[in-house]
């Protein structure tokens, strides 16, 4: 017998713990991968956020390695940062503002003056309420203090209000972290001529004793104070006022809720769906509850108000399961509200027209994938994430399989004509290793026609004996089939499976809301 080199050294498979190549890197996991670029990382980072950190890295270091890539980018081209992070926080593609306000803060403090006076221009449209100021305040603040940049930032931003507006930002966003408006308006001091404005900083500041020239608005927020539920319902059908200004006690009364009802902006409608079921506003056959189910699938309503899919996928998970995270606060769902959530979920992506094509939906369920949260929702973890992604792709295309993969390969027994929070019922699998070569292999070995592989993961790939990259081309080789490979990034690291010079590969970042249409375009091309 011949010594046995041949099986010791494949040209072509190289195992996942040596390169494959020098411009590869080694992930948390101890494989080699390569990176994404600092712009990929910067949309990871504003649409997946940093909360609760990942498997392999506490919230506090992957933050940390987030804000100097973008510090980087700030460096190189502060004024694309500030366009990219206004993009994304305009349109509503994360779910969570915090990143984007805080990539916004870090202009400020590392910027020069062309990206501080586009990071000016842009803090009314990234900061859109007085909580995101106050937010946007504590991150500032943190960085660097008060620059003259900074404090004429604060004051843009409250000329931008009319005083309309300004009277709903003072009683409705009264304060966050530490936070007031009190604060805000000592240190940046506005200036106007407008008359209700002055008398409307001056009450924010609590300089007003007297009420006699109030604006109707501001006197309505006091007297209902006091009001009991019914005068409340009045009092908020006149003057819309919005339900952080009315006394706790009325707040149980359905009455009080069916009139907010009438005007309330979806975000706060889907954020309180359990409680107005829990009071009886919403119940099973209410005009109310037929009314919440039919603006829950407007689909304009959905985009008007920026509502992201994670928030009415938690609000799905926490509705239907008919009692709150925390408290002893309990309801009893009603189906037709948990399954217009679900139907939600999927229009509040952008639509994305099916490409027809074959499409594998690999789904990373290694052990890594079940730690951490993705924005910080409790019990979504990227995995969970990763799960509804591929239901997402598989909503809207009619060939398509999804595995499940880590160091095993299994069919995922989820559907899109499943309820979502069912489907994440299917996802508390035991622990795995990770080897994202396993799409690949096994569509080889099962001779399946495939034209694209949507790897959805966290690319802390290691334990399989050939590269994805690899694996990919053997698979194009063997069948004859260009096939393409998405990697969707589910954590906000810079690592990918995707290989930077092969133009059948893409990077997407899981979760914003144009993902499936990225990924359609991308295989349909
Ligand atoms: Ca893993």
């Amino acid at each position: 017998m011949p010594t046995a080199y041949a099986k010791h050294f494949k040209p072509k498979e190289t195992p996942q713990s040596e390169p494959v190549r020098e411009d590869q890197v080694k992930n948390s996991a101890g494989g080699f991968v390569w990176t994404v670029d600092g712009w990929t990382r910067l949309d990871r980072f504003l649409v997946l956020g940093t909360e609760g950190g990942t498997y392999y890295a506490s919230e506090q270091k992957i933050t940390r390695e987030n804000a100097k890539s973008v510090v980087g980018l700030i460096k190189s081209d502060g004024e694309r940062v500030v366009s990219r992070v206004t993009e994304i926080s305009n349109v509503g593609r994360a779910y969570k503002n915090d990143a984007a306000l805080f990539v916004l803060a870090l202009c400020f403090a590392e910027g020069d003056a062309a990206t501080k006076t586009a990071a000016k221009a842009a803090l009314p449209k990234v900061a859109r309420i007085g909580t995101h100021l106050f937010t946007f305040l504590e991150y500032a603040n943190s960085l660097r203090g008060w620059g003259r940049s900074l404090k004429g930032a604060v004051a843009e931003w409250y000329d931008a209000q009319d005083a309309d507006k300004l009277a709903l930002q003072i009683t409705k966003y009264k304060e966050r972290n530490g936070w007031s408006h009190r604060d805000a308006l000592r240190l940046a001091h506005p200036k106007t001529s407008d008359e209700a404005k002055n008398w409307l900083y001056r009450f924010a500041v609590g300089k007003v004793t007297d009420f006699a020239d109030a604006p109707a608005f501001i006197a309505a927020c006091e007297s209902v104070k006091s009001a009991n539920a019914k005068d409340a319902a009045d009092y908020v059908r006149q003057y819309n006022l919005p339900r952080e200004v009315l006394p706790t006690e009325v707040l149980t009364d359905p009455l009080v809720w069916e009139a907010l009802l009438e005007k309330m902006p979806m975000t706060a409608m889907i954020r309180n769906l359990a409680t107005m079921t829990r009071v009886g506003a919403i119940k099973p056959m209410a005009k109310w509850t037929a009314e919440v189910n039919t603006r829950l699938v407007d689909k304009e309503r959905l985009t008007k108000g920026r509502i992201h899919p994670i928030q009415l996928l938690a609000a799905l998970i926490t509705y239907a399961s008919g009692h709150g995270a925390r408290g002893t606060n309990t309801w009893s769902p009603v189906q037709s509200v948990a399954d217009a959530l679900d139907r939600a979920f999927y229009l509040s992506f952008d639509a994305v027209e099916p490409t027809g094509k074959r499409i594998m939906l690999a789904v990373d369920v290694s052990g890594s994938m079940g730690m951490g949260t993705i924005c910080g929702v409790p019990g979504l973890t990227p995995r969970h994430g990763a799960a509804a992604m591929a239901l997402t792709v598989a909503n809207s295309e009619n060939n398509y399989a999804i595995y499940g993969f880590g160091t095993r390969f299994d069919p995922l027994n989820i559907s899109p004509r499943q309820r979502l929070d069912d489907a994440m019922k299917n996802m508390n699998l035991p622990f795995q290793g990770t080897d994202c070569a396993l799409p690949m292999l096994h569509a080889m070995k099962d001779k399946m026609e495939i034209d694209a592989f949507v790897v959805i993961t966290d690319n802390e790939t290691w334990a399989g004996k050939i590269h994805p990259k690899q694996a990919l081309d053997q698979y194009r080789q063997r069948t004859g089939i260009p096939a393409k490979l998405v990697v969707v990034g589910m954590t906000a690291s810079n690592f990918t499976i995707a290989d930077p010079n092969d133009r059948g590969m893409l990077d997407v970042v899981g979760f914003s809301t144009d993902t499936p249409t990225v990924i359609a375009d991308f295989i349909r091309e």
